[in-house]
C-alpha cells in the first residue's frame, strides 16, 4: 500500500489546479486519474474570462503556456438567438482597457495546458490508467482500491468528475434530474458561418426548453456543436436529444444553411453536467469535493471550468492550513463548504432563476425583443453582466447604490 499526505483523484482541471497549488507550497501530492493524457472531455470547449483569470491565480506560467497554444478562437462575445429567430448580441469587451477575453480551445488541448505542468512538477506524482473503484476512511485516513493497487492519504480530494465516485461513496450524492443537465458534443467541420466568427452563439428552440444548443467557433472552419437540457424535462418531456439535434442541423432555417457542407469529426457524444442550483456537503470526515464532483457548474450557461479551477485552488489552500494543524474532520472541513457556496451560491441562484426563467420559449421571444428596442439598457446589461459583475453581486444593495450613482 502506498502511503502519502494527500491524494487526488482526478487530473481535470480541479484535480490539476488542487495539486499545483500543494504542490507549490511544497507539499508531495499523488494524482489518480483513470485516463492517460491528453484525454477528450466531452465540453462545449468554450471558456469564459474567468477561466484566464482562474489560470493566473493558480500559477502565471499557466497562462503563458495557455497564450502559446494556436487552436484556440478567441471571442468577443455572445449571440443569442430566441426561438421565434430574433437575435441579440451581448459583447464582452466594451471597455476595451480591461480587455476581457474568451476562449473556445478544445478541452484536449486545454487539459493538456494544464496536465503538461502537473507531469512536470518534482512533488505531483502523476499516476494514470488508474481507476479508482472504492473508497473507505478508516480511523488513520482514507484507503483507496484502484486498478493500480491500494493507497492510503491522512485526506483526499474528490476531482473525479460528473460521476465521482468519492462523491457518490463519501458524500451520498445521488443525482437529481432536477438539478442536472443533460448535454451532448459533435466536432464539425467544414461550417460556414454568416455572422463574424468571434461569437458564440445559443440557439433557444421550444423542443429542448429549458436548454439550448450551441454553435461554438473554433479554430480554422470547425465547431463545437451541441445540446443541452435539464434531466427533468428531458425525462417529463421525453426528449430525445440526438434527434432534437439532428434535425435542428438538418432542418432549422438559420443554422441548417451553414451546414450543408459541414462534415462531423466524430460519433454525438453526450455526458452528464452536475449543476450547482442545490447546495449538499462537498466535505466530509477526511475529503472535499471540487469541480464536477461538487456540482458546481452554473445552472444557466452550463460551464463549469471556470468552478472546477476556482474549487481547486480553495481546497488547496484549506487543505494548507488543515496539515499545519493536523485537522482534516468534517467539522473542520465545513469552512471549506462555506467559502465555496460564499463565492458561488449567489451566482448559482440567479442563474437558477434565469434558468426558470427560459423554460417558456415566449418570455425567450420577449426579452429578445425588449433588449433589441432597449438599446441603452442592452449597452448597460453588458457592462454590468460583464466587467461589473452583477452575478456575483446582484444581491448586494451596495451594488445597486453605486451603479444609481454613476448614471446621474
Ligand atoms: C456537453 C458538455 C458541455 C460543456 N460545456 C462547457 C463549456 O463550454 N464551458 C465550461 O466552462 N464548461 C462546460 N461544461 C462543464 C465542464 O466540462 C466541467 O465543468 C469541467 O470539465 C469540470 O472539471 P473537473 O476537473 O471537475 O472534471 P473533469 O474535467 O470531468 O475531470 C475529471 C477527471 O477525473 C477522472 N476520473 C473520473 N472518475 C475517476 C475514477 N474513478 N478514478 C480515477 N479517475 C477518475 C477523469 O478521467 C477526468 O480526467 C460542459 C460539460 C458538458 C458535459
Amino acid at each position: 500500500m502506498q502511503k502519502t499526505e494527500i491524494v487526488i483523484i482526478g487530473a481535470g482541471p480541479a484535480g490539476s489546479a488542487c495539486a499545483l497549488l500543494l504542490a507549490d507550497a511544497g507539499k508531495e501530492v499523488v494524482l489518480l486519474d483513470k485516463a492517460a493524457f491528453p484525454r477528450d472531455k466531452i465540453c462545449g470547449d468554450a471558456l469564459s474570462p474567468d477561466v484566464i483569470n482562474q489560470l493566473v491565480k493558480i500559477r502565471p506560467s499557466l497562462r503563458e503556456r495557455f497564450d502559446q497554444q494556436t487552436d484556440r478562437q478567441r471571442i468577443t462575445g455572445l449571440r443569442m438567438i430566441a426561438p421565434n429567430k430574433e437575435e441579440f448580441v451581448l459583447y464582452l469587451n466594451q471597455n476595451q482597457e480591461k480587455n476581457i477575453e474568451g476562449f473556445v480551445m478544445p478541452r484536449m488541448e486545454f487539459d493538456r495546458t494544464l496536465n503538461e505542468e502537473v507531469r512536470i512538477h518534482p512533488k505531483i506524482k502523476l499516476i494514470e490508467n488508474c481507476k479508482v473503484d472504492k473508497v473507505t476512511v478508516v480511523a488513520d485516513g482514507v484507503q483507496l482500491e484502484t486498478s493500480e493497487g491500494e493507497f492510503h492519504a491522512l485526506s483526499i480530494v474528490g476531482a473525479d468528475g460528473a460521476h465521482s465516485i468519492v462523491a457518490k461513496q463519501l458524500a451520498g450524492f445521488e443525482m437529481d434530474r432536477n438539478h442536472y443537465c443533460a448535454a451532448l458534443r459533435v466536432y464539425y467541420d467544414n461550417v460556414e458561418w454568416d455572422q463574424p466568427k468571434d461569437l458564440i452563439e445559443l440557439h433557444f428552440i421550444p423542443e429542448v426548453s429549458p436548454g439550448y444548443l450551441w454553435i461554438f467557433p473554433m479554430e480554422g472552419n470547425k465547431a463545437n456543436v451541441g445540446i443541452g437540457m435539464l434531466s427533468k424535462h428531458v425525462a417529463e418531456k421525453n426528449v430525445n436529444l440526438r434527434s432534437e439535434l439532428d434535425k435542428a442541423l438538418k432542418s432549422h432555417p438559420s443554422i441548417s444553411p451553414r451546414f450543408k457542407n459541414a462534415m462531423a469529426r466524430e460519433s454525438v457524444k453526450g455526458f452528464g453536467i452536475p449543476l450547482g442550483s442545490k447546495k449538499f456537503p462537498i466535505s466530509g470526515n477526511r475529503f472535499l469535493l471540487v469541480g464536477d464532483a461538487a456540482s458546481l457548474v452554473d445552472p444557466m450557461t452550463g460551464e463549469g471550468v471556470g468552478n472546477a479551477l476556482r474549487s481547486g485552488r480553495f481546497a488547496a489552500e484549506h487543505l494548507l492550513e488543515a496539515l499545519k494543524i493536523n485537522r482534516f474532520d468534517a467539522a473542520y472541513n465545513k469552512a471549506y463548504d462555506r467559502r465555496i457556496y460564499k463565492a458561488m451560491w449567489s451566482e448559482f441562484r440567479i442563474s437558477r432563476a434565469f434558468q426558470k426563467f427560459f423554460t417558456n420559449p415566449r418570455r425567450v421571444n420577449w426579452l429578445t425583443g425588449f433588449l433589441n428596442r432597449n438599446k441603452k439598457l442592452h449597452q448597460k446589461m453588458n457592462k454590468w453582466f460583464l466587467e461589473d459583475h452583477l452575478m456575483t453581486h446582484w444581491n448586494k444593495p451596495s451594488f445597486y447604490f453605486k451603479k444609481i450613482l454613476n448614471l446621474k
